[in-house]
């Protein structure tokens, strides 16, 4: 079974800095861990590969400093990693990230499995991974806390807010995985000594025959408009009373002066 897992390198939180005019992240000025989610996103492909048999590939869109999070991978158990770093790939949005990781992926084809985390701490959309299956044209489950293989098939648990799902899903296919299920392993020094040998593929537009429309600003449908924190201005009012009706009949008064009701 070839597994691919999309591992994205966020922020640290704590060291982002927003640029005030462009209101995008100054990447530069932050220091780079793997997004949490994605930490669960190779734990459960490394588990699946001790089971199941297989390997488990890695790929990051990202800058270059974004090696250091695939040398990790290879620690953790990954087989091989791939970098997809390129100026142009700069100002995508969701829509043209899974744009250039199908492109990327479909140059690592074939595969059984894609793994993404359920969501990335800093972007926070949860929308690559159901884009990404919806591109390569696979079923996707999301919010998976439990997968083993079964006969050309995947058996999954995922959770809803207030359920389990047990569902079967047929491979190929892509699933997004939620945190706190398990431990994600520490990389093993021996593995990650290994790995600092390792020459990490990088590969740009060209290389992905990604088409030059389709990535970065041009490429991106969705603007950034404005960032802000979001100030809370507004008096609070205590309805005090003698009894529960009182203070409830002043309550409705107070929704109908205000259009509320
Ligand atoms: C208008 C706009 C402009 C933007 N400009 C920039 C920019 O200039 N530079 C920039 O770096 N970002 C930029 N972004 C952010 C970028 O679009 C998102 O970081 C990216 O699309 C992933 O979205 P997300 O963070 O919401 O991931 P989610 O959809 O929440 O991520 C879910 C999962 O998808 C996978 N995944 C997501 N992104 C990657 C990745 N890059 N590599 C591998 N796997 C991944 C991971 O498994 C992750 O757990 C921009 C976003 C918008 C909307």
């Amino acid at each position: 079974m070839k597994i691919i897992v999309c591992l994205k390198t966020v922020p640290l939180p704590g060291t982002v800095k927003v640029d005030p005019e462009t209101h995008r992240l100054i990447r530069e000025s932050s220091q780079l861990i793997i997004n949490p989610y994605d930490r669960f996103a190779l734990e459960m492909a490394v588990r699946l590969k001790e089971t199941s048999g297989g390997q488990v590939w890695v790929v990051s869109m990202g800058p270059p400093q974004a090696k250091e999070a695939l040398i990790e991978a290879l620690g953790c158990g990954a087989d091989e990693v791939f970098l997809l770093s390129d100026r142009s790939f700069a100002g995508s949005d969701t829509l043209a990230t899974s744009y250039a990781l199908a492109r990327a992926i479909e140059k690592m084809a074939p595969f059984d499995l894609i793994v993404c985390g359920k969501v990335a701490i800093d972007g926070e959309t949860a929308q690559v991974g159901p884009e990404l299956a919806q591109r390569l044209g696979v079923p996707s489950v999301t919010q998976v806390v439990a997968a083993s293989t079964e006969e050309g098939a995947l058996k999954v648990t995922r959770v809803l807010d207030h359920a389990r799902e047990e569902l079967r899903v047929a491979l190929p296919a892509l699933i997004t995985v939620e945190r706190d299920w398990g431990r994600p392993r520490l990389p093993s020094l021996k593995r990650l000594l290994a790995a600092q040998n390792r020459e990490i593929p990088v590969w740009g537009a060209a290389e992905v025959a990604a088409e030059p429309d389709k990535i970065g600003f041009s490429g991106s449908p969705t603007e950034v408009v404005e960032v802000f924190s979001p100030t809370y201005d507004g008096q609070g009012e205590i309805i005090q009373g003698d009894n529960v009706e009182e203070m409830v009949g002043r309550l409705v008064s107070i929704l109908r002066e205000r259009g509320l009701i």
